[in-house]
């Protein structure tokens, strides 16, 4: 034993140093979480009870309950149970919070009920990050990843899980009542018992029938088709595993490409992508305050409009466009195929013909033209491989110059989706693992938004603490 570093005798008496302060080094982080709130203006983001009332028993300060929390989220604490017992044994939170340690309940409670200031709050450590000078080239890559919510599968109904859920429940009743006709034929003591028993398990389906139809009432009901009985406002969504789902909210970052902070964030309750690109990309131009932002972000967020947004905004996508034509999935020739001629308004076909604009009309709000010419199709030697029909039609968007214009841009910068995987890929997997790779702590989608608010600033805050260091960063704050 006397090989090995031996500890302190728990009995021996020690001469302990006389102020808290000297139990924290002056470069430790929980230094940087004071600076950082104190020199918040609290009133004006909004935080509740910054006027002590005149009466009844002294409350604590929000600086303090705030404190606790950007602590907890940057020590992976979030819990307020786990709080309350880390503010009592923490010597680090004890310097924090002056030796107060509030229960539970008044931690809870603070997190929800300031839930805009805390996001507001949080916000402007990106603020700071901007002034301070940490974003460099104007561009973002976007990703969206799903979060699990405090709701199982098995409490959350959509029209088909309730379809099939009947359907299995009605075939149950059918062959326990087959199994009690057989059991009535019998007349044996044990046969009674038998069929005693079955019929309490016909009487809780029935029930469970019932449910389910008042369910599917509910269903239909819904907006978007989906009811969830724990937290109202998570949804179903498909993950990126073959059949596999999970019941939750999608998470959207932007992350800049100079120190990989996460510049803008939301939490939508839908599970596609596909309609977040051109307000994700807003909001990082906002926080990024430039006037032209280049943006990265996979194939699911395709959209024509959501294209021509960011560009009416000054931002420039960098987005793949996902391979849905059905002619090319049959072997026969895709849109690609066709080169469209500007100058003639016209495409030319695979075999050199010129498709002319015929009609146009308007889908689901887009204006769509119509190219053919039944006369070169006719006859045509490459028609096999071109359409069954008369002829191939071929449809443009009225915008479609921009996706033209973004496949030009996708071509000439073959490593932008490797980047945009090394940007954007590697914050959620981290926040996860800070977060014990469990749903999120509370229901509803705003006070998931402040949940994710939180460890977005935890992320951030490592991160610039790394950059910058801590003394450094301290200083940037006071300035
Ligand atoms: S079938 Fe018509 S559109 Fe297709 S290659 Fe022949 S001429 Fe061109």
């Amino acid at each position: 034993m006397s090989r090995f570093v031996q500890g302190a005798d728990r009995r021996q008496p020690t001469l302990l140093p006389e102020c808290l302060d000297d139990y924290v080094a002056e470069d430790c982080p929980v230094r940087v979480v004071d600076v950082f709130v104190d020199e918040l203006d609290l009133k004006s983001l909004g935080f509740e009870g910054m006027t002590p009332a005149a009466t009844g028993r002294p409350a604590y300060h929000p600086a303090m309950l705030l404190k606790l929390y950007v602590y907890g989220y940057l020590n992976k604490v979030q819990s307020s149970r786990r709080l309350e017992r880390e503010a009592q044994r923490n010597v680090e939170l004890m310097w924090l919070t002056g030796r107060l340690a509030p229960d539970h309940k008044t931690i809870a409670d603070f997190r929800r009920e300031n839930g805009p200031a805390i996001q507001a709050a949080c916000a402007r450590f990106v603020v700071l990050c901007r002034q301070l000078g940490l974003f460099g080239a104007a561009l973002v890559a976007i990703d969206g990843s799903k979060f699990k919510a405090v709701n199982t599968r098995d409490r959350n109904f959509t029209a088909y899980k309730v379809k099939r859920r009947i359907e299995q429940v009605a075939e149950h009743i059918a062959g326990y009542l087959q199994d009690l006709d057989a059991a009535d034929r019998q007349e044996s003591e044990a046969a009674e018992a038998r069929s005693g028993r079955l019929v309490e398990k016909i009487d809780r389906l029935r029930a469970q029938m019932a449910m389910l139809k008042a369910m599917e009432a509910e269903v239909e009901a819904s907006p978007d088709s989906q009811v969830s009985l724990t937290d109202p406002d998570s949804r179903a969504m498909a993950t990126s595993g073959r059949g596999s789902g999970i019941v939750g909210y999608n998470v959207q970052s932007a992350v800049e490409g100079e120190h990989h902070l996460i510049v803008a964030h939301d939490v939508v309750m839908t599970g596609s992508d596909r309609e977040q690109l051109a307000s994700m990309a807003a909001k990082a131009k906002d926080a990024m305050g430039v006037e032209a932002l280049d943006v990265l972000a996979d194939r699911g967020y395709f959209s024509g409009e959501e294209i021509l947004a960011c560009e009416t905004m000054g931002v420039t996508p960098y987005v793949p466009k996902p391979q849905t034509s059905g002619a090319k999935a049959v072997g026969r020739f895709g849109k690609q195929d066709f080169v469209y001629q500007p100058d003639q308004d016209a495409y030319r076909c695979p075999a050199g013909a010129l498709l002319r604009r015929h009609m146009t009309t308007v889908e689901k709000g887009m204006t769509l033209h119509r190219y053919w010419d039944r006369a070169s199709c006719t006859g045509c030697q490459l028609k096999p491989q071109c359409t069954p029909s008369i002829e191939r039609r071929v449809t443009r968007w009225e915008h479609e110059a921009v996706i033209d214009a973004l496949q030009t841009r996708m071509d000439l910068a073959p490593r932008a989706m490797r980047v945009r995987r090394r940007l954007v890929e590697h914050p959620f997997g981290t926040i996860k693992a800070w977060m014990g790779h469990t749903h999120f702590l509370m229901k509803h989608l705003p006070n998931v938004k402040t949940e994710i608010g939180l460890h977005i600033l935890a992320y951030n805050m490592k991160r610039v603490m790394a950059v910058l260091g801590t003394k450094p960063l301290m200083e940037a704050m006071r300035a």
